[in-house]
């Protein structure tokens, strides 16, 4: 698999980048993910001019349009953060990322659920740092995450299916846009779109369908925008069940009475949380390298992601 580029919060590979001079190293992130991404960090606070240390900062004021204030001394750094993000989001839009890593629940990187407070210092509700913000309403496609959810392992598997999902739409979409290629990338994602949202594949379906009446630009574009959002619906085990079922499908001829019902427990065993994703899946793997059906050889459902993260191991 190719090696991806994704953006990241500079103190979760533990870059002494915090308001304190520590950072927040995340090992997964630093020791494993790293040996299949390479990373852009990026920390907002100190790229825009601010000394480590400095003084902890917080949001306030109207949670859809918050200001970054200093904590104790009320200084105002929104502007400097604005004009900064602004220049480095322009930069970050020539590396060409599959996503971006955030700290959770800072003012300047959370990306979601960061407390905002009015100015007598009461927490008024949730909103989103100032970088973070900016960089998704710039990269409306790309994944992303934070660390903290990131803990989460079906958060985890969801948001790397992601990102190497669209490294293979880029690298598809870099030899040229016919609907031919479109057709062709659609159908070895069937399956693991399906495993996400039957009606998400049925939209991308009728989509290519319509292939050669409308302009390529506008087909790719909303097939991505579809498949992007899709994508973030969570696979649960009984989705999975089903699409393992349809492969399962696949082999009726080829496998004996016995091979079938073991098949079919395993399936089973994995629906009722006896047993993680990567079981079925390795049996299923192991038919599909012995008998060949075409159409299965081709499906990233099998093959998403590096076996070596072991993601499946944990949903
Ligand atoms: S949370 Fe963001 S701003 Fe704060 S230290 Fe980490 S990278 Fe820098």
């Amino acid at each position: 698999m190719n090696r991806i580029k994704l953006g990241i919060s500079s103190c979760l590979l533990g870059n002494n980048v915090r308001y304190n001079g520590g950072h927040q190293l995340d090992r997964f992130l630093r020791d494993t993910l790293s040996r299949y991404v390479d990373y852009v960090p990026v920390c907002p606070e100190v790229e825009c001019g601010l000394s480590i240390p400095r003084e902890a900062m917080r949001l306030v004021g109207d949670p859809d349009a918050p200001r970054l204030l200093t904590r104790q001394t009320k200084i105002d750094h929104t502007d400097r953060m604005k004009k900064w993000a602004a220049r480095r989001l322009r930069e970050l839009e020539k590396e060409d990322l599959r996503g971006f890593i955030f700290k959770s629940r800072s003012p300047s990187s959370g990306m979601t659920g960061v407390k905002v407070y009015d100015e007598t210092g009461t927490r008024l509700k949730k909103g989103v740092g100032l970088f973070a913000a900016a960089f998704m309403e710039k990269f409306p496609l790309l994944p992303v995450e934070d660390d903290g959810r990131l803990h989460d392992d079906g958060l985890r598997e969801n948001f790397i299916e992601r990102i190497f999902t669209f490294d293979r739409w880029r690298i598809a979409e870099s030899t040229g846009r016919t609907a031919g290629k479109l057709v062709e990338f659609h159908s070895r994602h069937k399956l693991l779109i399906l495993s996400h949202s039957r009606k998400t594949l049925k939209e991308l379906g009728a989509l290519t369908a319509r292939g050669g009446r409308m302009p390529m630009g506008e087909l790719y574009g909303l097939y991505i925008v579809t498949l992007m959002e899709g994508l973030k619906l969570q696979a649960t085990a009984k989705k999975n069940t089903d699409v393992l079922m349809h492969i399962m499908g696949y082999f009726k001829k080829d496998l004996g009475a016995d091979e079938k019902k073991e098949l079919l427990e395993v399936i089973e065993r994995y629906r009722n949380g006896l047993i993680p994703l990567v079981v079925p899946v390795t049996l299923l793997n192991h038919y599909v390298r012995k008998y060949r059906p075409e159409y299965l050889m081709g499906q990233h459902y099998l093959d998403p992601h590096p076996a070596e993260l072991m993601l499946r191991n944990h949903v």
